[in-house]
C-alpha cells in the first residue's frame, strides 16, 4: 500500500539498524492486511561532539509522542537506556530490566514492554519442543542470554546451568536473576570447563560466536559433539545454517534456527500496535528473504 497522508508509523530504535529485518517483516505483514501502516528505521547515533547520549535517547523517546508514531521496537544498545523516558513498564520489562517494545498508548502514555522472552517461548512452543521440568543448558550470559532465561522459566523448565566465555559475567546474571526466577535453578559455570551439563536435552546458544560475518565461530567444543535427542537452538539466524546447528545436525540432534524468536517477538508487537493478529507466515516468509544464508 502506497504511503498516505494517514500513514501509521513505528519502527525500531537502535545502533546500528541498517541490517534489522525487522522494517521487512513488518511492511510485509501490513501490506497482507492492507493496512496504511510503515514500519521505518530510526537511527540513534551514538553522541558526537560532546552531546549527551542520555539526552539523545530521551529525545528519540519522547520525539515518538512528539511526532504522533504508534510505537517502535528498541534493539542494541538501546534496551536499558530507554528505560527512564517510559511512563509505565509490563511486569516483563520491569523484571528484566529492559526494553524491545514501546507503544504510544492514545492518551500520549509511553509504555515500555519486553517480548524477547515471549518470542523465545512461542517459538520453542511453536516446535513443540517441549521444556516443562526439563534441564537446560544455556550458552552465553548477555542480554539476549536474559530474555532466554525468563522465557524458560515461562515455560516451567527446571534448571538452566549458564555457560560463559567469562565467568564472572554468567556468575553475575545468575546472582541478579536467581532471586527474581525463584521456581528455575540456576547455576553459572566457565564455556571452557563444561561437565555433565554438556548433555542437558536442551541446548541453547546466545552467544554471538557464529553470526556473519565470523561464520566460522562456535561456542562448543566440536570434540563434545551432541547426542541424537539433543535439542540444539541457536538465537544466531544469520547465517541460517551456523556451524553449531551443523554439528548438531551432523550428530543426529534437532537444530533449530533463531529466526522464529525474532519473528515471533515481532508477532507480539505488531499485535499490539495494530490490535490485528499477526499474519506470522508472511513475516516468516519476509524475514528468511531478508535473512539470506550465507
Ligand atoms: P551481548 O553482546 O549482550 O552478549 C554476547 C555474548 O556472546 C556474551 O555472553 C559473550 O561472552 C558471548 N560471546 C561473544 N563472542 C563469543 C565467542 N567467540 N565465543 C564464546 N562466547 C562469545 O549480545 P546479545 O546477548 O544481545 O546477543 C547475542 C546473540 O543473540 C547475537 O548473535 C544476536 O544477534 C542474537 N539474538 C537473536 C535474537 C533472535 O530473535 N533470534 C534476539 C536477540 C539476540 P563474554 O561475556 O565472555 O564476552
Amino acid at each position: 500500500m502506497p504511503l498516505s497522508a494517514h500513514t501509521r508509523l513505528v519502527g525500531l530504535i537502535g545502533w546500528p539498524v541498517g541490517h534489522s529485518r525487522s522494517p521487512t517483516m513488518h511492511n510485509a505483514a501490513f501490506a497482507a492486511l492492507g493496512l496504511d501502516w510503515a514500519y521505518v528505521p530510526l537511527p540513534v547515533a551514538p553522541p558526537a561532539h560532546g552531546d549527551d547520549a542520555a539526552a539523545r535517547v530521551r529525545d528519540a523517546v519522547l520525539g515518538l509522542r512528539a511526532l504522533g508514531l504508534r510505537g517502535a521496537n528498541v534493539t542494541v544498545p538501546y534496551k536499558q537506556a530507554v528505560l527512564p523516558w517510559l511512563d509505565t513498564l509490563t511486569p516483563a520489562a520491569r523484571a528484566m530490566g529492559a526494553v524491545n517494545l514501546i507503544v504510544v498508548e492514545p492518551d500520549g502514555a509511553l509504555l515500555g514492554d519486553n517480548t524477547d522472552a515471549a518470542g523465545f517461548a512461542a517459538d520453542l512452543q511453536a516446535h513443540g519442543v517441549e521444556a516443562s521440568g526439563k534441564q537446560a543448558l544455556l550458552l552465553g550470559a548477555g542480554g539476549a542470554a536474559r530474555a532466554v532465561l525468563f522465557g524458560l522459566a515461562q515455560l516451567g523448565a527446571a534448571e538452566v546451568v549458564v555457560a560463559n566465555r567469562s565467568l564472572e559475567r554468567a556468575q553475575a546474571l545468575v546472582a541478579e536473576l536467581q532471586p527474581r526466577l525463584p521456581a528455575l535453578a540456576l547455576r553459572a559455570t566457565a564455556l571452557a570447563a563444561l561437565d555433565a551439563a554438556a548433555q542437558a536435552p536442551l541446548v541453547i546458544n546466545s552467544t554471538s560466536a557464529g553470526m556473519a560475518p565470523q561464520v566460522d565461530g562456535l561456542p562448543w567444543d566440536e570434540a563434545l559433539g551432541f547426542a541424537p535427542g539433543q535439542v540444539v537452538y541457536d538465537l544466531v539466524y544469520a547465517p541460517r545454517q551456523t556451524r553449531l546447528l551443523q554439528l548438531a545436525q551432523a550428530c543426529g540432534a534437532r537444530p533449530i534456527g533463531g529466526l522464529g524468536m525474532l519473528v515471533w517477538q515481532g508477532a507480539l508487537a505488531f499485535t499490539r500496535w495494530t490490535g490485528h493478529a499477526a499474519p506470522v507466515d508472511v513475516m516468516r516468509a519476509a524475514a528468511e528473504q531478508a535473512a539470506p544464508r550465507a
